[in-house]
Parts: C-alpha cells; structure tokens; sequence
C-alpha cells in the first residue's frame, strides 16, 4: 500500500484529536454566547473558557484576547487599525503586505533577520505601527522581536507581531517581547481552520474592523465560531502543556532530516540555517530544480511539502522571503519548505528522504 506523509505543517497542522472531539462536542450543544437563557450562556463559558486558554499561551490577560476568522483577519484588523503610518519587515506575511502596499519594508539580512540599522532608520520617520513577526512561514527564522520592540517604544511606535508559526513550537511571553498586538491562528497549532485571534496588551485598545452586533466587547462582531474557539483553546492548552517536549522532539527530526539532505544533495542550501529558527521548518532549496516541480515529485512519491510562498500551495511566483534575503528569482523560486509536527515521526522524515532521493536521481538521469 501506497505511504502518504504529510510534511507540510506550517500549511496546516492535521486536528489534535483532543481538538476534534472538543470541536464535535461544541457542535452537537446549541446556543449563541450572547443569548441570556442557560443554551446561550452555556455556550459563552464555552468561549470564554477557550478565551483563558489562549491569553495563557502567549502570556495575555483573557480581556485583550479577540477571536477572530484567523491570522488574516487578525493581521487586517491589527494594521487597519493604525493610528497614523507603518512600516513592517521585508518578510511578512502576504495578510501584513497586503494591508499596508505602501508601507516602508525593513530589509533583512542574508539569514532573514531584520537588520537593526533598518529598523533604526525606519523608526526616524515616526510611524505609528511596526509589524514584525516573530517566526517566519517559509523559512522558521526567528526575528529579535524583544529588541526590535525596544526600539519601536523608544520611538513611539507600537508593535504589531504575527505568532501564527511560532505558537506551540517555541514559549511566547508577549510582556516580554514587548508585543502591543499579537496575531494568532488555531490551525497552525493542530486547531481549526477559521478561527484565530488579535490579541492587544494590557491597556491598548484594539479597534473594531468587522461592525454589527458588537460581540467581542464591540472589538469584533459577528456571532462566534463557538465550536472552532472550542477547538482552538483544547489546541492552546495542549500546545503549553506539551511545548517542551514537543519541541526537543522536533528538533531531532528536524536534525535528521537536514543531515539526510546532506547526504542526497551536498548542493543544498538549507535557507535560513545560521539563523535562530524553529525546530520544525527547513526551506531547502536546489538549485536549478522549480519548486513546484520538487514538490509535484514528491507528491507523486506520497510526500507533501510545501512551496514558494508558503501558505498559497499552487503559487509559482518566487517566494518573497527568499528574494528579500538575497537570491535572485531563479533561487527563490527553487525551495521546497518541509515543516514538520506533532504527528511527524522519524518514518515520514525517511520516506521524505527516499522520496527526495528519488527525485534527484530522476533528474540525473533526464539530464
Ligand atoms: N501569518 C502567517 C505567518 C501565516 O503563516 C499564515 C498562514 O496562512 C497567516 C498569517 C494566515 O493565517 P490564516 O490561515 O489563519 O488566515
């Protein structure tokens, strides 16, 4: 029988069954929050008690957590909300760029990182936001946000971060960042699709971006995905409760898989390496290889990673990142991202270097 392995966690994680079961629980009760009778207010302790388990993950006070559609309405609400200018790094994710086209990108260095002379000389022309993530999508680079932060407050700037990859795979205290508005998204943390949150510090105002009911304290109306929030606090908990071992876990794997690429193709670039970065993300690249080629070969050898761009499978355009940290578009768009996760083991990190194995003997030998 065919062996399928899906390596591509920064997509989306497969549900926790913990998650499932909490989510399918929540869908076989009825009520809406905001109704006064026991269904309605059976339903908002749903939510709120998800609501703690989410401020806990990211060291927040459950009143400043607004749960949203997910890291893109988390990330759209936080930007639009700006009281004045912008400037974001050259990194982020396309629901940052988006939002603010003309905002002054912060270049990076060769391994991802922001460079703090950027940073510096960005932050003279007064911005009212900065927006740097904390672990990037495609490559796993970790950015110095607790310095970067520093600056931006010295400057009277507040600080926007996207968590999204870095949730459930390293310990976030956003205090101790220096986070004013985080963004959060249940899915890459082995929740649901569809539900994610904004999550504002301890005295700053999140302003409302989607109107109507006022649910969420007026920050963000709309009936709440109850059973996805559901979810979504059963896959927090679990994320802090399991970091630790989790993490020592995926970076052995993620150990033997780089040292088996090594092996297969000394050619390789592992884009990112001499960067800090999470113990779960390898954005390898090869030259003169198309990632969508890579990955369409893999796929036909039962292995799923990702490409490009990471979060839109399909995407053949170079990916942005890659391009911000120095390749040309010919390398950038060479890289394959295998992420792993909380069901990866080290037989699917084999079967992926069979696979890749496979894959560039094939090459060779239509060459
Ligand atoms: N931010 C980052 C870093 C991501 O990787 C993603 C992935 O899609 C998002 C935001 C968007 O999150 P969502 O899929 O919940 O809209």
């Amino acid at each position: 029988m065919r062996r399928n392995t899906y390596l591509d966690y920064n997509a989306s994680a497969p549900a926790h069954p913990e998650v499932a079961e909490a989510v399918a629980d929540a869908l076989s009760r009825v009520g809406n929050p905001s109704s006064v009778h026991g269904f309605g207010r059976a339903a908002r302790r749903t939510v709120e008690h998800a609501r703690e388990a989410v401020a806990a993950l990211v060291g927040a006070n459950p009143a400043q957590v607004v749960f949203t559609s997910g890291g893109t309405e988390a990330n759209n609400q936080a930007l639009a909300g700006a009281n004045g200018s912008v400037i974001v790094s050259s990194v982020e994710h396309d629901s940052v760029l988006a939002v603010v086209p003309d905002a002054r990108r912060i270049a990076v260095d060769g391994a991802g990182i922001v460079r703090m002379d950027d940073v510096r000389l960005a932050l003279d022309e007064g911005p009212a936001l900065l927006s740097v993530m904390l672990a990037n999508n495609e490559t796993g680079v970790i950015q110095p946000v607790a310095e970067v932060a520093a600056l931006a407050h010295a400057a009277g700037a507040l600080v926007h971060c996207d968590v999204v990859q870095a949730a459930g795979k390293m310990p976030i205290d956003m205090v101790a960042l220096g986070i004013d508005f985080l963004t959060l998204s249940a899915h890459k943390l082995a929740g649901p699709q569809g539900v994610g949150a904004l999550v504002a510090a301890e005295g700053v105002e999140i302003a409302p971006f989607i109107r109507g009911g006022g649910q969420e304290r007026r920050r963000r109306s709309g009936t709440e995905n109850t059973p996805g929030i559901a979810g979504f606090g059963v896959a927090a908990r679990i994320a802090v409760d399991h970091l630790a071992a989790k993490s020592d876990r995926l970076a052995q794997l993620q150990r033997r898989l780089e040292q088996g690429v090594v092996e297969i193709a000394p050619n390789h670039v592992i884009h990112g390496a001499t960067a800090p970065r999470l113990p779960n993300t390898s954005c390898i690249g090869l030259a003169g290889i198309k990632s969508e080629v890579q990955v369409m070969a893999l796929d036909l050898a039962g292995v799923a990673v990702g490409a490009g761009a990471a979060c839109s499978s399909g995407k053949v355009t170079p990916s942005h990142v890659l391009t911000a940290m120095g390749l040309d578009s010919t390398a950038a768009a060479s890289a394959i991202r295998v992420s792993l996760g909380w069901g990866s083991t080290a037989d699917d990190v084999d079967h992926f270097l069979s696979a890749y194995r496979h894959m560039l003997e094939g090459v060779a030998a239509a060459a």
